[in-house]
C-alpha cells in the first residue's frame, strides 16, 4: 500500500517498514509494529500531513491505537510528527528529549520564515549552476524537502517524549517483544534503535542509511554504536533514509567511518584535495561528505 508521502512494506505477520517518496515531506521513514493490543510506531515523519498518513494506514493495517511511538532522535525529520501523537506514550533517551527541546524549539516564526525562505533561494541558485549528476539531484531532494517544512511551519508543534529509558527499555507485546536500545551516539549525540529479537528485524534510525553520506556527529561514537549494532542477530534492517538492506550494510558503514578518519589524517594539512573516494560517489547527500571530512578533522584534532 502506498500514500503520496510513504510506501508501506509489511515485514513479517504485523511489522511493517514505512519508506519515505523523496521530497514530499515525510522525509524519514517510519516502522509500524502490531503488539497485539495496541500498536507502537518507529519516528514520526517531518510534516503533520505525512505524519496524519501515518496514523490512519497505522490504525487502518491493524485496526489498532497508537500507544506507543518510539523517537530514534531527536532531528526533526523524525519528530516533527510527534504533535499526531500526543496522547501516546512517546518513548526517547533522555538526551534526545533534551536535545528535542532544545535545537528543534520554534523561535519567532516570521524570522524562521525568512531564514528557510533564504536557504530555499540559496539551493535554487546552486541548481543553476551544478553540473554533477548526484549534487543535482541531492539539491533538488533537499529542495522539494524544505519547501514542505516552509509550508507546514505555522502548523509545527514541538512535542518531546514523555517516557525517557537509558541503555535498554523492553515492551512486552501480547504478540510480541520489543527491544530499546541505546548504545551512545554517532549521528547525533543519542541514538537509539529499535529490535525485534524473535524477528531479527532492526529500526535503525539514522545509525543504519543507504547510498547518503551519512551525517556525522562524532566519528568515534558512530564506529563504537555501529560495532555494538553489528553484535545483534539481524536480517533486516529498517534505515532511516534508504530502503530495507541487511546486515552486510552496517560493515559498509563502519568502512566508510574508517576510511573518512584514515585519509583525513593523511591530508590533515590539505582537506581541500580531498575527493569523495570512487566506492562512495554515487551517495547522496547536499554537501553530506565535504561536512564529514570537517567534523571528523576537528573531532581529530581536540584528541
Ligand atoms: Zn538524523
Amino acid at each position: 500500500m502506498e500514500t503520496p508521502y510513504f510506501k508501506v512494506k509489511q515485514l513479517t505477520d504485523g511489522v511493517y517498514a514505512v519508506i519515505a517518496k523523496p521530497g514530499a515531506g515525510a522525509m524519514s521513514n517510519s516502522g509500524i509494529i502490531d503488539l497485539g493490543k495496541e500498536v507502537l510506531i518507529v519516528d514520526t515523519f517531518t510534516t503533520p500531513d505525512a505524519a496524519k498518513a501515518l496514523k490512519q494506514t497505522a490504525e487502518k493495517l491493524t485496526q489498532k491505537k497508537v500507544k506507543y511511538v518510539f523517537n530514534t532522535h531527536y532531528h526533526g525529520d523524525h519528530t516533527f510528527g510527534n504533535q499526531l501523537f500526543q496522547d501516546a506514550i512517546i518513548i526517547s533517551t533522555p538526551e534526545t528529549r533534551d536535545l528535542h527541546i532544545e535545537k528543534n524549539r520554534i523561535g519567532d516564526l516570521e524570522t524562521e520564515k525568512m531564514e528557510m525562505e533564504a536557504y530555499l533561494k540559496q539551493l535554487e541558485n546552486r541548481l543553476i549552476n551544478e553540473r554533477n549528476s548526484i549534487a543535482k539531484s541531492s539539491v533538488t531532494n533537499q529542495l522539494h524537502e524544505m519547501t514542505k517544512v516552509l509550508e507546514a511551519i505555522d502548523e509545527l508543534k514541538i512535542i518531546p517524549p514523555n517516557h525517557l529509558f537509558e541503555e535498554k527499555l523492553v515492551l512486552e507485546g501480547e504478540n510480541r517483544r520489543v527491544e530499546c536500545y541505546c548504545f551512545g551516539g554517532g549521528h547525533t549525540e543519542s541514538d537509539a534503535v529499535l529490535y525485534l529479537p524473535e524477528e531479527r528485524i532492526l529500526f535503525a534510525g539514522d545509525l543504519v542509511l543507504e547510498k547518503l553520506h551519512p551525517p556525522i556527529y562524532n566519528s568515534e561514537m558512530f564506529l563504537e554504536n555501529l560495532q555494538k549494532l553489528s553484535e545483534l542477530e539481524i536480517e533486516l534492517i529498517v534505515t532511516g533514509h534508504g530502503g530495507i538492506v541487511q546486515k552486510g550494510q552496517i560493515n559498509l558503514l563502519i568502512e566508510y567511518l574508517n576510511h573518512l578518519r584514515k585519509i583525513v589524517l593523511e591530508k590533515e594539512n590539505d582537506l581541500s584535495t580531498i575527493r569523495i573516494p570512487t566506492n562512495y560517489a554515487d551517495w547522496l547527500g547536499v554537501d553530506g561528505f565535504k561536512r564529514n571530512v570537517h567534523v571528523v578533522f576537528n573531532e581529530l584534532k581536540t584528541k
